[in-house]
Order: C-alpha cells, then sequence, then structure tokens
C-alpha cells in the first residue's frame, strides 16, 4: 500500500488525536495534540474518510465507564471536528479479546464501519501496538513517536512520521 493514498484513515486517540492523559474520564482535560485538527481538516478535504480505534482498558480497569469514554470523545471533537466511527476496546489486557491492539479487532470493525477493506486503510498510532494492529488486519501502519513510544518501536515500525501533520503528508503524497 505503500505510495498509494489510502481509502481511509484510522486514529489511534490517546498520545496521537489527544494528548494522553492516562484513564481520562474528564471532558474538561482533553488537551488535542499539536497539530491534530490541521491534519484532520487536510484529511476531510482529501476526501479520505476517518475513524478512531482506541483501547480503553480503563473500563475493564473499573476507572472509567463507557459514559466518560463517550464524553471525551465528544469533547475531542468539539475540538477537532468529526472523526468519524469509534472502534473503542472496553477490555483488559488479560480478557484474551479479539479487538485489543495488537490484536486486529478494532481496526476490522472501524474499517467495516467505513465500508473499506482494511487492506485500503492506514493507520496512525503512537505505540508500537498499534502498528501492529494494522499489520495484523493487513492495513499500512505509521508510527507517530511520543516520548512514550519506545525506541524499539520505532526501529520496528514500517513507517515513521515524526508529527501528525507530517503523517498525513507521507499518507496524501501528492494528492496534499
Ligand atoms: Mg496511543
Ligand atoms: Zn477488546
Amino acid at each position: 500500500m505503500r505510495g498509494r493514498v489510502p481509502e481511509a484513515v484510522l486514529l489511534d486517540r490517546d498520545g496521537t488525536l489527544l494528548v494522553d492523559v492516562p484513564y481520562n474520564g474528564d471532558p474538561e482535560r482533553v488537551q488535542p495534540m499539536p497539530g491534530a485538527a490541521e491534519a484532520l481538516a487536510r484529511l476531510r478535504e482529501a476526501g479520505v474518510p476517518t475513524a478512531l480505534v482506541s483501547n480503553q482498558s480503563g473500563i475493564a480497569r473499573g476507572l472509567i465507564d463507557r459514559s466518560q469514554v463517550d464524553a471525551v470523545n465528544r469533547r475531542m471533537e468539539e475540538l477537532l471536528g468529526p472523526v468519524g466511527p469509534k472502534a473503542i476496546c472496553p477490555h483488559g489486557p488479560d480478557d484474551g479479546c479479539a479487538c485489543r491492539k495488537p490484536r486486529p479487532g478494532l481496526v476490522l470493525q472501524a474499517a467495516a464501519a467505513l465500508g473499506v477493506e482494511p487492506e485500503r486503510c492506514a493507520v496512525i498510532g503512537d505505540i508500537g501496538a498499534d502498528v501492529e494492529a494494522a499489520e495484523a488486519a493487513g492495513a499500512r501502519g505509521v508510527l507517530v513517536p511520543t516520548d512514550i513510544t519506545l525506541p524499539e518501536e520505532v526501529a520496528a515500525a514500517p513507517e515513521v512520521a515524526e508529527d501528525l501533520a507530517s503523517a498525513v503528508d507521507l499518507l496524501l503524497g501528492d494528492r496534499a
């Protein structure tokens, strides 16, 4: 898929679209990552639909509930505009679910919600699990590292961009 504009872009939330506030259930604490609004606007202008693919194990851990996740997502969209369908994994790492990244389930769900084949999707995220989920689903993974990204995750990623704007540049290519 490299070199070809994806038909949809699936975005991680925490550490990618929003500053990562662990297990955040408070809309007041929502803060976009630098350039997130512009990156989403460019995708919209290019006619590339987007969706959210987000692990929210705080639900399984009993730290937040789904309504708080939804409230945070609503605040995100107030600040960033529409993000599209939201594929959320509420499970914990030991639940053995099929959706929690690095498993492919969220990517498959989001692609299905958009009516796009997973192979035609790109996934942008800030950790290795995002890229691995993309690859497991047959999608293209782009890593945008943050302070929490491990050096080995950067080394293993097929494509790395320094920020969201660069990731969108990479994906849109000449269509930007
Ligand atoms: Mg993240
Ligand atoms: Zn899950």
